[in-house]
Parts: structure tokens; C-alpha cells; sequence
């Protein structure tokens, strides 16, 4: 076969084997032997499709079609009517098996037809996920009746899974890297493993990580933070007393409040600055004030700054919770009149990249003292993180119980001679806080209330993670009322949140699309029959929506076995 004429039947057949199994070892080995091939192809960027996308992963565009429009789309593909289509999917009730069904009838007739290759349904989903504007529904359309035209039904399948965003073979990032040391690194594969995740936060794009690793060890090492592009934080351990904070971060230490706002990673370039979330998404639009404030006092040339955004009131001047400054990142519109209502100060607590050099493998000491010398005092707009450094539990427990006085969420212990390590793997940073029973979960599903709210969807199924399942663990009803008194998410925008990711209605109840992340809060959680987990919280309620949480960071199925262990040893939470 010549390069780059690889054909599209290729990765369906990857995609069989890995919907039917769902080991993570099996999902490896299968991945690995196509990696060998795919690495030959010189087309790095076909390595998206494995997880369903055609763009690397700080790319925030997605493809997420409607149901709707690729039913339209399937219907003139394949000349069927709307109240045909309608019919077979109420009773196939899976929009790619749909797609299968027709392509496959056609395919029986039309002989002729070309065999799609990669190249050609990678450029048409990238198009169709870049189209947009008037005409755009047509384009699109036009756009994916090439491909489904000369699909197999199998092939439909997967394109129309894929546009939907929906593609359920289960390949988790950490899958992939796993496979490609596999597929490139037999003999020293966990070592490689662990530098091919290193190289991963730090690009967030599988195609420069893999053509890295197809050249070699060498091109590996080269993998570079890059200003301007979303990058994966430092994420800390939990503790619950200070000496185990000693222990894991060592003595001296610095202590930090911590503050409850916003984790945004400052990207700047000359006068180019950029805005990310930890989830990697780009909030510079929502965020005008702090762009003004970052281009007018930080002088250095070229900065990554790592630091957490809090918003207060106007007035008063007092701190408001993550609820009402999480306002300002989901609002696309009248972004100035809530940048008034709701201004924000930058609490800038680490550096990651400074003019021209990598900071990462300095010690947290080190960069402290460059952002000492770049970070201005400037009163509800940018200041440093309140710091102390300290080897005395005394001393260290003031501070927190002072952080907590002046209405901080608690503190954060970091290892003074550690570099910058992206994740949770390594506990150079640890949080301590006032236990709270409060874990943070996906909603799967949600029920529509009655009377006065009745078209809207007022309460909610969630679900914890286990690998890449998701159980449920308990229906949520109250919560959302206090949260709109405070300023923060409606019944109507939870609604609005989860009715695009609706995939089956009965009666009330819908199940929807995990995406939408919440935190919740409950006295206790039990073993239970109710939930598909075997768990259920007792009066859960949530406290916040998360749009700046990853799938990954809800809770697990471990993580609530330990809750409910930790309650049966009488220890849980009564900080
Ligand atoms: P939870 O509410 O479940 O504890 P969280 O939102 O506080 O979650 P964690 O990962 O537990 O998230 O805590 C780390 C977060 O604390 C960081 O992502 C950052 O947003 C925030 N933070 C506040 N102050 C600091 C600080 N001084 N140094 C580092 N992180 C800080």
C-alpha cells in the first residue's frame, strides 16, 4: 500500500476489535499493532480518530452534531424521507446503527463506489466541524453525504458515531500513551511510558507526541512547554492534617491560601495574551479585565503564569464564591456589563515560562523569586499569592485557621525544591481544608419538575467514573434554588446546559450525555440497590456547577468505597 492512501475499512476494523472488548490491556495490545502501521503512514494526525476527533486536545472545537441534522444528513445521502428515518431510529434508537442499516442496503446496488480512504473522511470531518455561518447546515450536509455515499454500512457507522461525538470504543488518553510506548518502545516500555506522559501535558496533542516517538527517544525529550497553547496544571493532594502536609512536601514548606475562584493559566506573548482553564479551554474573551491588567503590568516579555482568579463584590469589596465568578466563563455576550458586576482579582502563585526558558525543572523556591520580581501589588487587580515559609506545625496551623478567618477555602502546602509537575501524580502540592462530605460527579440523567417549573429539568441523576463507565449514585433535587439566590446557576440554565445532550426521553425522566460536572455535598453515602454503582447518597444537594472540571476529575468508584470506609471507622470528616 503507498503512503497516505491508507484506507478508512482499516480503522473501522481497529474500532471493532476495540468495542468488543473492554479491558484496558486487550484496548493496548490491539491499538499497538495498528500503531506500528499507522506510525509508517506519515500522517500523525490520523492518530485523532482513534478517540473520535479530527483536532488535538486543546482544541476546544468538537463535532458534535445533533442527532438531528445527521439523520437530515443520512436521509439525503441516501434518499430516504424525514418520516422514514424518524420511524427506523425510534426503533434502532442508535443513530450510527441507522446510518449502517441504509449504507449497508445501498451497497448491495451501487457497486461502484469508491473505497473511502483516511485522508478523505479525516479533511471531510474537519471541514464539517469548521463550517460555519449561513449555509453552514448545507455544507455540512454536502460535506458528510460524500463520505456516507461511499461508506460501507460499517463505515457509516463510525463516520456518523464520530460526528455525533459519540464514537464508544473506549480509548482513554492514558490507553493511547500506554500503546504507542507499546507499539514503538517493546523493549522499555514503561519507561517510556511515563516520558511519553510527561511529553503529553505538556503538548496535549497526540500527533506531535506520536511523530515525536516514531523518530525517537531524542525527538521525545524535545517536547516543549509552548506559550500560547493550553497546558495541564499541577494538581495537589488532599490531606487532612498538617504533618502528613510536612511529610509529603517536606520542611521548610510554603504555605498559601487558598483561594476559591478560578484556576486560569496566563499565556503572553509580547501583547498577545491568552487565557486558559484547567480544562484547557480558552476563556481570554470572557475575561477583557484581566487581559487589560496582564498586558499593563506584567512587563515580562514572555510568560506562562499559573494563578487562580477571584471574584468579588463591587461595592463591599468581599470575596464572592466560585459560583458566582463561574458567570463570567460561561457568558459569551454583554461581557462588559458583568466584567462590572463582577470584577475579579488575579492571585498569580506560579511560573512556569519566562522570557524565552523553561521553568518547570526549577525549584518552587526559584520561581518564586522570579514571579517576586514580575507580579506588582496592584489592589483588586493582580498580586501574589499570600506566601509564608515555615518547618513549624504551630506556625503553619495559624496560618490556615487566619486563611479560614478571612474566608479562604484553606491552604496549600508546597514542596519548596520541587520543579512544576503536570497532574496529580507526584504530591509536590498538597491542599488542606475544613472536611466537607462533598464530592464532584457527572449528571446522567435528569427529570423535568412540574407546576411552576414545569418545562424545566429540576432534578438530576449523577454518576461517578469507573474507568470509563459511568454508575449512577443518586438523584439530586435540591441545591440548584440557593445557588440562583446567590447569583449563580439557574433551573433554566441547567436546563439549557443539558437539553443538547438529551439522548432518550420517557415520560419526565431523560437521560443525557455525561458532560455536564457538578459538585455535590450529602451526609453520608450508603450501599444501596437503587443506583447501578450499589451506592446512594443521603440528602445530597449541589453546591456548584463545574464547567471548569474534566470528566476526569469526578469522583470514582474507589474514591466513594473510601468515603464510605472512612465512615464506618467513625473518621470521616468531622473537621
Ligand atoms: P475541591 O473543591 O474538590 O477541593 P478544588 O476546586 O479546590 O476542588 P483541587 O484540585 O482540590 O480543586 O484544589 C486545587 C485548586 O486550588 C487549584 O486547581 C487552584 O484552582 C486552587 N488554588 C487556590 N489557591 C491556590 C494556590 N495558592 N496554589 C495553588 N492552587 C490554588
Amino acid at each position: 500500500m503507498a503512503k497516505g492512501e491508507m484506507k478508512y475499512s482499516d480503522f473501522v476494523e481497529v474500532y471493532e476489535e476495540l468495542y468488543a472488548t473492554t479491558k484496558r490491556l486487550e484496548k493496548e495490545t490491539i491499538l499497538a499493532g495498528f500503531l506500528k502501521k499507522l506510525a509508517k503512514e506519515g500522517e500523525p494526525e490520523w492518530i485523532y480518530l482513534l478517540r473520535g476527533k479530527v483536532t488535538p486536545d486543546y482544541d476546544d472545537r468538537i463535532l458534535g452534531l445533533s442527532d438531528k441534522l445527521a439523520m437530515k444528513a443520512i436521509g439525503k445521502t441516501f434518499g430516504i424521507k424525514d418520516e422514514e428515518i424518524a420511524k427506523r431510529y425510534r426503533k434502532i434508537g442508535d443513530i450510527g446503527e441507522l446510518a449502517e442499516e441504509f449504507a449497508g442496503r445501498k451497497r448491495q446496488t451501487s457497486l461502484f463506489a469508491r473505497k473511502l480512504t483516511v485522508e478523505k473522511v479525516f479533511s471531510n470531518l474537519r471541514k464539517v466541524m469548521e463550517v460555519e455561518g449561513k449555509g453552514a447546515v448545507t455544507g455540512k450536509t454536502a460535506l458528510i453525504s460524500e463520505l456516507l455515499g461511499n461508506a460501507s454500512g460499517k463505515e457509516a457507522k463510525y463516520i456518523v458515531r464520530m460526528l455525533v461525538g459519540q464514537l464508544r470504543v473506549g480509548v482513554a488518553d492514558a490507553t493511547l500513551r500506554e500503546a504507542i510506548a507499546e507499539a514503538l518502545f517493546p523493549e522499555e516500555k514503561q519507561e517510556m511510558g511515563k516520558k511519553l506522559e510527561v511529553a503529553y501535558d505538556m503538548a496535549n496533542d497526540f500527533a506531535i507526541v506520536f511523530e515525536a516517538a516514531s523518530k525517537g527517544k531524542k525527538e521525545l525529550d524535545k517536547i516543549d512547554i509552548v506559550v500560547g497553547r493550553p497546558m495541564n496544571v499541577m494538581l495537589p493532594v488532599k490531606v487532612t492534617e498538617i504533618g502528613e502536609a510536612f511529610r509529603i512536601c517536606g520542611k521548610p514548606a510554603a504555605i498559601e491560601h487558598k483561594y476559591d475562584g478560578f484556576r486560569v493559566v496566563i499565556n503572553k506573548i509580547g501583547n498577545d495574551v491568552k487565557l486558559f482553564t484547567r480544562r484547557l479551554e480558552n476563556v481570554t474573551n470572557q475575561f477583557p479585565d484581566v487581559v487589560q491588567t496582564i498586558k499593563k503590568f506584567i512587563k515580562a516579555k514572555e510568560v506562562i503564569l499559573d494563578s487562580e482568579v477571584v471574584g468579588y463584590e463591587p461595592k463591599t469589596k468581599r470575596q464572592r464564591p466560585f459560583e458566582a465568578i463561574s458567570q463570567r466563563i460561561k457568558r459569551k455576550y454583554d461581557i462588559e456589563k458583568l466584567e462590572k458586576e463582577l470584577p475579579v482579582e488575579v492571585n498569580v502563585f506560579d511560573i512556569i515560562y519566562h522570557n524565552g526558558e523553561s521553568l518547570m525543572q526549577k525549584p518552587f523556591s526559584e520561581r518564586r523569586k522570579v514571579l517576586e520580581k514580575i507580579i506588582p501589588y496592584e489592589k483588586w487587580k493582580i498580586r501574589l499569592s499570600m506566601q509564608i515559609v515555615t518547618d513549624s506545625e504551630e506556625v503553619a496551623l495559624k496560618f490556615y485557621n487566619e486563611a479560614l478567618k478571612a474566608g479562604e477555602e484553606g491552604i496549600m502546602i508546597k514542596n519548596l525544591n520541587a520543579g512544576y509537575q503536570q497532574g496529580r501524580r507526584v504530591g509536590y502540592i498538597v491542599k488542606m481544608k475544613p472536611a466537607a462530605n462533598d464530592l464532584d460527579f457527572v449528571i446522567t440523567g435528569a427529570e423535568y419538575g412540574s407546576g411552576k417549573r414545569g418545562g424545566m429539568l429540576t432534578s438530576y441523576i449523577v454518576a461517578c467514573r469507573e474507568g470509563e463507565k459511568y454508575l449512577e449514585v443518586g438523584k439530586v433535587s435540591s441545591g440548584l434554588k440557593e445557588l440562583e439566590q446567590e447569583g449563580g446557576t439557574t433551573y433554566e440554565e441547567m436546563t439549557a446546559l443539558l437539553k443538547p445532550l438529551i439522548e432518550s426521553e420517557k415520560g419526565k425522566v431523560v437521560k443525557v450525555k455525561p458532560k455536564i460536572i457538578v459538585s455535590v455535598t450529602y451526609q453520608n453515602i450508603q450501599g444501596s440497590p437503587s443506583y447501578d454503582s450499589g451506592f446512594a447518597m443521603r440528602f445530597p444537594r449541589i453546591t456548584n456547577y463545574r464547567p471548569d472540571y474534566h470528566l476526569k476529575d469526578i469522583a470514582t468508584l474507589d474514591d466513594i468505597k473510601m468515603e464510605v470506609e472512612k465512615a464506618k471507622k467513625g473518621m470521616s470528616h468531622l473537621g
